[in-house]
């Protein structure tokens, strides 16, 4: 990886930039970054050295482009045409161009730019649902090869299921917040993003914990050096077909505390055996019911990303459907919000045990129950 930076200085633009990196670290020197100017290094791609060899080569990987500023800010209108130029001209480099001002992008493209240059990735920023429904439209919207995501520092919950499933999304990275002021980031908002990954293939990295990070409710202060082995630790990037979630940690809760959990919800409570499914079960027995269970978690949740997951488990029509809802063990959503089983993974023979052991033990209490209370 190489970073050019054309231009040095910025301007706060959404709540995403309140703790700016850029602003933070030219305060420590006495330096105010919103003073926006060119920098030494504004022609590095067209740098040679004595023997006559560019200087930025493709053997160090992705161009990292204006990351003490924003490509498209209005203060550089002058200077990006020349940077276009450059980036038109090496076309052995992939530049990796990160903004919050996509809606400026429209403007501040060249004439011959027509549905996009291959070597260039465009990654909008969006740190809460705000951001994410009004940038990411834009992002869909235009001439781009390459299109990402970052949700960094995430500020709340971010639901992109629908610009995700456009298919034109290469890649989400989201993160929490660093420094002394750093907003707390909670790892449901991280694993719901990923959810939402996973079920359109789509790779997405936890690039980092933040300075304050909620997991289960209880929030924890990261030390700076750990917010990223932290987050690379936890195993929650996911790359399609690799297996990347083989390596979490989890663990399942215990019986108790699952079913008290349960009982409290209100839709997860609704649901009862009707007197047909209680029939049923009686009529075939402890052993049957459980090999249709056994095949019901086989078949529809198994998988890495499950067909129609979320939809899989019909609402009624068998016992262990009834059940699967009663427990939070319909679909690999609620598999991991109720039962930390992360999605994004094959299920093991013992994952899948566990699941079945659940939908049994909740039937069995059923039957076992008075059926006219
Ligand atoms: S757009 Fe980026 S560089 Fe500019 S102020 Fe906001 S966070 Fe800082
Ligand atoms: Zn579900």
């Amino acid at each position: 990886m190489t970073v050019w930076n054309p231009w040095h200085g910025c301007r706060k633009l959404s709540p995403g930039c309140a703790n700016c990196y850029v602003y933070r670290r030219d305060e420590s020197i006495g330096k105010d970054a919103s003073v926006v100017a060119k920098t030494g290094d504004f022609a590095l791609p067209l740098k040679k050295d004595r023997q006559g060899r560019y200087k930025l080569t493709p053997d160090e990987g992705v161009v990292y482009s204006c990351m003490t500023s924003d490509f498209f800010l209005d203060a550089a209108d002058g200077w990006r045409q020349e940077c276009w130029d450059m980036i038109r001209l090496r076309q052995d480099l992939h530049f990796f161009i990160i903004t919050k001002r996509i809606d400026r992008f429209a403007q501040c493209i060249p004439s011959d730019w027509k549905d996009g240059w291959d070597n260039v990735t465009i990654c909008s920023t969006c740190e809460d649902q705000e951001r994410a429904d009004y940038r990411l439209p834009i992002l869909l919207d235009l001439p781009i090869r390459h299109r990402e995501v970052i949700c960094e520092p995430m500020l709340g919950e971010i639901n992109m299921e629908k610009y995700l499933a456009s298919g034109l999304i290469e890649h989400v990275t989201c993160g929490g917040e660093s420094g002394d002021n750093a907003r707390p980031c909670d790892f449901r908002w991280i694993q719901e993003v990923r959810r939402e990954c996973v079920r359109n293939g789509i790779p997405f990295t936890f690039k980092q914990t933040g300075a304050v990070f909620i997991k289960d409710g209880r929030v924890y202060r990261i030390d700076r050096k750990l917010q990223m082995s932290q987050a690379k630790k936890s195993g929650y990037s996911y790359v399609p077909g690799m297996g990347t979630a083989d390596a979490i940690r989890y663990r399942t809760p215990d019986r108790q505390t699952l079913f008290a959990g349960l009982r409290k919800s209100d839709f997860r409570s609704r649901f009862r055996l009707s007197d047909k499914d209680r029939a049923y079960a009686e009529e075939k027995g402890a052993d049957v019911i459980r090999s249709h269970a056994r095949r019901f978690v086989a078949e529809r949740l198994s998988a890495e990303n499950p067909e129609n997951d979320g939809k899989q488990t019909p609402m009624k029509g068998h016992p262990v459907f009834t059940a699967q809802h009663a427990t939070a063990c319909c679909c690999r959503s609620c598999l991991e919000k109720w039962h930390n089983i992360p999605s994004g993974k094959v299920l093991t023979d013992r994952e899948q045990s566990y699941i079945v052991d659940v939908v049994m033990d909740w039937i069995n209490t059923e039957l076992q129950a008075d059926t006219h209370k």
